[in-house]
């Protein structure tokens, strides 16, 4: 193999092994569920302290091989990303905002100690790798190609330290809708469940961020709540839904109508496109107050029993925009146990449904939109 600049891996040493084995899919797409069915090839690129980056390949879908004390299985030293490309009606197919993605794997790398690498370049390969696989991607506006990048340490070596080897990859899998939008989310707030805290790394996009999330979404379960409302802090500010970013539609203290979210500086919460993407548009379209700002559950609480809330949404490259129709508020430390319903799905303001259309107007090249388009 041929090595490339030691500062990132570079697409013109792209080695090209194309896959023998074809995906089959279900016939129904929507039978297609979230993240079942892989597309028929990967990017899989090596690195190495002393080497620097391989030559990256895009090669056959299948299983890796790993050394048993590869650091990553023991100290999760990995990191992730999550985005989208679109058929669209123009047959030409876009992904979203992808750089954004790059970006935000960047940051979490350096945070993750493992190696940096030039966004363009990643651009480059995850366009080819799309290419490769073109006749998967869904030819429907119900359904996607969810795109996994991934990089993680695989130094066989069990002391907790600096990964001399890593690996960076990139999968696709064919994927339905997320949700049933039609009957709106409900959603656990319960401030014992803790997902970030101040100095912790809840901004960024490593594996380790989500394992502790399961258990307490199995708990959501029992109590009938799709997803976890994500409190931090002793003032229990609100965060993040589950692995989404959340918006809030309500008239404020001042009687302005206003559409607020938690603001990104806190670090308490991952800064998704879908959410920068949210808030530009209802920024460009001022028709309402848009804040980033900090609220806590209990302002939240008094402006749901006050119906001043009209909306309530989540927003994710998964889900899109998703509508929540109530909040099960549980606050042993406070003697809270509280059903709050938000009147989402009825309001009449409709603002979550004409931010789904705008955002998948534009996914699948209904409204160009050529900064947010990217054409493979
Ligand atoms: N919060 C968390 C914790 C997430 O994992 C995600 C999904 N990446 C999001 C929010 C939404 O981010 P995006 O809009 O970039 O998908």
């Amino acid at each position: 193999h041929t090595t490339s600049a030691a500062s990132s891996f570079q697409y013109a040493d792209l080695i090209v092994e194309p896959s023998t084995k074809k995906q089959r899919l279900p016939s129904d797409p929507t039978k297609l569920g979230f993240g079942r069915y892989f597309s028929n090839h990967i990017i899989d690129i090596d690195w190495d302290m002393k080497e620097g980056w391989f030559a990256p390949k895009i090669k056959q879908f299948e299983n890796f091989s790993l050394h048993p004390a590869a650091k990553v299985l023991h100290y999760a030293q990995e990191v992730f990303e999550g985005l989208k490309a679109y058929h669209g009606v123009d047959g030409k197919i876009r992904i979203f905002r992808p750089e954004l993605n790059m970006e935000r794997m960047r940051r979490s790398a350096r945070r993750s100690a493992l190696p940096d690498f030039d966004t363009r370049e990643a651009l480059l390969l995850i366009d080819e790798l799309v290419r490769m696989d073109a006749d998967l991607v869904p030819k429907t506006d119900q359904a996607s190609l969810y795109i996994r990048p991934m990089m993680f340490a695989t130094e066989p070596h069990i002391g907790i330290g600096e990964s001399l080897q890593a690996k960076w990859a990139c999968f696709s899998a064919i994927t339905g809708s997320y949700f049933n939008y039609e009957r709106g989310i409900k959603l656990l707030a319960d401030p014992e469940m803790v997902r970030s805290w101040k100095g912790g790394v809840g901004q960024y996009k490593m594996g380790c961020n989500y394992a502790p999330t399961i258990a307490v979404g199995k708990m959501a379960a029992l109590h009938e709540c799709g997803q976890v409302m994500w409190l931090s802090g002793e003032d229990r500010l609100v965060t993040e839904a589950g692995a989404m970013n959340l918006f809030v539609l309500w008239t404020n203290e001042e009687n302005d109508l206003e559409l607020i979210t938690p603001p990104t500086d806190s670090g308490l919460l991952l800064p998704g496109v879908t959410r920068l993407s949210v808030l530009e548009l209802a920024k460009e379209w001022n028709v309402m107050k848009v804040s980033e700002r900090n609220f806590t559950m209990p302002t939240l609480a008094r402006a749901i029993r006050e119906k001043r809330v009209h909306e309530f949404f989540v927003s994710g490259t998964a889900a899109i925009v998703g509508p929540v129709s109530e909040i099960l508020y549980m606050d042993k430390e406070h003697d809270i146990l509280e059903k709050l319903h938000i009147p989402t799905l009825t309001s009449k303001y409709q603002f979550h449904k004409r931010m789904h259309t705008a955002l998948t107007d534009i996914h699948y090249g209904k409204v160009e939109k050529s900064e947010w388009q990217r054409i493979v």
